[in-house]
């Protein structure tokens, strides 16, 4: 079935592309807060002086290359938009090249490989000391995780599972939370039977200190990072292939803000769709509007990231992403 005009129009609008340079492996090199640049992937492109003439701009997500063998191989035009960039690199018109993107990122999971970054600055040092100790006996295949649309895969790289052990978090679903250098810092203990609290912590734990999944993310090198409310938000966006970091609730500290600014060029709000979440991502949006670029998800009235399926999550982000 043909993609109607508008949808064309949303996918130019609505797709980074670096998605989609990194759906074809292509690595370029930051040379301004929007702008990549480096050797050009096109078909067209023959000339072995110009190695350089790549650049895309991330913010108006379009492309170019001034290399003028390559541009006359492209009948005259210098660049494009990303459905442009995909006619050329898989050799079809553009309407074919649109329904690929659909494809690709608008009906189902995708897990777009990090586009590096080379200059990155260094994070601020970590307030939580190191734990000093692993709890043994977490099982990550337990009936809840599947529940809760986690991937077996998913819970062994995070450390998940119910917790076999006594103390505090016993016949909890733990989750180790580390800081930015991979340091284990705390445990939290989510409730599975639906007791009270929710969620235990350590009572020296500070939430406002830490981005939970910042070591993971950052080592992705992706240059936009996803933000999202709660740690199942999280894993989830992670299954949808994307770098992610959690809050831990909705309340958003100075300390959260540098590390975000210090390690991503561009933010994705993804906070819940219920009152707090929206509130949330607006006092959000206008802390770090003046830092970087801030784009937000529209997320259905009360609908959460943790109760959805990794194409869904696309689906959304491809579809609802406004910039702020
Ligand atoms: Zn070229």
């Amino acid at each position: 079935m043909p993609l109607p005009q508008a949808d064309f129009q949303s996918l130019k609008q609505r797709l980074p592309i670096d998605w989609v340079l990194a759906h074809y492996g292509v690595k370029l090199r930051p040379a301004g807060p929007h702008t990549l640049y480096g050797a050009c992937p096109l078909p067209t492109h023959t000339s072995r002086q110009s190695r350089e003439s790549f650049s895309v701009n991330l913010s108006r997500r379009v492309w170019a290359c001034h290399s003028a063998s390559c541009i006359a191989a492209r009948d005259g035009r210098i660049g494009g938009h990303v459905i442009d960039l995909v006619a050329m690199m898989e050799r079809c018109g553009l309407r074919q090249a649109g329904m690929r993107l659909q494809d690709w990122f608008g009906g189902r999971a995708t897990h777009p490989p990090p586009v590096k970054e080379s200059a990155r600055t260094s994070a601020p040092t970590a307030c939580h000391p190191p734990l000093g100790f692993t709890l043994q006996g977490i099982d990550t295949c337990h009936p809840y995780l599947e529940q809760r649309g986690i991937f077996p895969a998913t819970a062994r790289l995070f450390g998940v599972g119910m917790y076999r052990g006594n103390g505090f978090l016993a016949g909890r679903c733990v989750i180790p939370i580390r800081d930015e250098n991979s340091r284990l810092v705390a445990y939290a203990g989510r409730a599975v039977h639906g007791e009270a609290p929710k969620y235990r912590f350590p009572s020296a734990f500070r939430k406002s200190h830490l981005l939970f999944n910042l070591d993971r993310a950052r080592h992705t090198g992706a240059r936009n990072v996803i933000v999202v409310e709660g740690f199942f938000d999280a894993l989830k966006v992670h299954q949808a292939g994307h770098a992610v970091v959690a809050l831990m609730g909705t309340s958003f500290s100075q300390r959260q803000s540098e590390l975000l600014t210090s390690h991503f060029a561009r933010v994705t709000l993804l906070l819940d769709g219920d009152q707090p979440g929206r509130r949330a991502a607006e006092i959000i949006a206008q802390s770090l509007r003046l830092k970087m670029p801030v784009d937000k998800v529209a997320l259905p009235k009360d609908v959460q990231p943790d109760q959805l399926s990794s194409a869904e999550i696309n689906f959304l982000l491809v579809r609802t992403t406004v910039t702020l």
